[in-house]
């Protein structure tokens, strides 16, 4: 039995999520956008009074910084490019035949200088370092864009585009640890007031192929990943809707963000993945948020 199949049909029957045809690519109804706006402004209750500078990206980044981010190197299976027509008449009418026979056009295309979004982290840190020298007291953003993953699933929480809000602290090592430590404490509370069951956990990220599996242990052995996990799909393998996230110097030094020492900047990042918080709440308290429990309710909707 598909139990995956029957939520996401369930989802499309009460019509909260739209069929597209693909797997992971879905419209949303007015309902499911309201629970992501309620449960957007709960995250800025916890967290707007920190300060955060809010920056919103559009879902595609400049393809030269992509490539510059490492991305590839790591995640190839999950990149998605955009390419365009980049063609005369004749190219056109080349294009409009191979329509017509049915036969593969795409070959045609070019890849154009924008890629799609796979985190709303990735665009803020090359514009960073072009703001020189971090503060004394590092910077702290607010984030949130739609993201693109080529993981094509059945299960509803598995989407290929989806929204990611984030909050990212960049400064020392003591600065970025702290944060993500707030964060660790203040992510299950949060999720908590949305009577949700859930449990933190040690993480990886899906790092590919052979290599990847050495970068993986280490992300674990060094506890630089945490996930805030909870069942929607399945209790056995329950589903990351938090992540939390210590690049060390990572980023700070592929994009050259110093501190007024001449130090290397770290970098953190706490990630809400938005549809999946939503999915919890109906799978948990069913498909109509007019019947959810009233304190629930009060939390999202006041
Ligand atoms: P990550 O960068 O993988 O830690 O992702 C940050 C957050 O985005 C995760 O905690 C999830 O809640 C969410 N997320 C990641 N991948 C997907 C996906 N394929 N569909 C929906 N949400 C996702
Ligand atoms: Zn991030």
């Amino acid at each position: 039995m598909c139990t995956q199949c029957d939520f996401r049909d369930a989802l499309f029957a009460k019509g909260l999520l739209i069929d597209t045809g693909i797997d992971g690519l879905y419209g949303r109804s007015g309902v499911f956008e309201d629970v992501i706006a309620r449960f957007d402004d709960l995250i800025t209750r916890f967290g707007g009074g920190d300060g955060a500078d809010i920056v919103r990206f559009p879902p595609g980044m400049n393809r030269a910084l992509f490539e510059k981010s490492g991305y590839l190197k790591s995640f190839p299976q999950l990149a998605g490019t955009i390419h365009s027509f980049d063609g005369n008449d004749a190219d056109h009418a080349t294009l409009l035949g191979k329509l017509e026979g049915h036969e593969d056009w795409t070959q045609d295309q070019k890849a154009t200088d924008i890629v799609l979004a796979p985190a709303a982290c990735y665009p803020l840190y090359p514009v960073v370092a072009r703001l020189g020298t971090l503060p004394d007291d590092g910077r702290l953003y607010d984030l949130q864009s739609y993201c693109f993953r080529r993981e094509p699933s059945t299960d509803p929480a598995r989407m290929q585009m989806f929204r990611m809000r984030e909050y990212v602290r960049i400064g020392t090592p003591e600065q970025v640890t702290e944060f993500r430590q707030t964060w660790l404490e203040r992510g299950p509370k949060l999720i908590a007031c949305l009577g949700l069951p859930a449990e933190l956990d040690v993480a990886n990220d899906p790092f590919f192929g052979r290599a990847g599996r050495m970068l993986a242990n280490n992300q674990r052995d060094q506890k630089l990943k945490f996930e805030l996990l909870i069942p929607i799909e399945s209790t056995e393998k329950p589903t990351a809707c938090l992540s939390f996230n210590y690049h060390q110097d990572h980023f700070g030094s592929l994009w050259g963000i110093v501190r007024a020492d001449g130090t290397t900047a770290h970098t953190a990042c706490v990630g809400f993945g938005m549809e999946r918080v939503a999915l919890a709440l109906f799978k948990h308290h069913g498909l109509d948020p007019k019947a959810w429990p009233a304190g629930v309710r009060e939390t999202l909707w006041g």
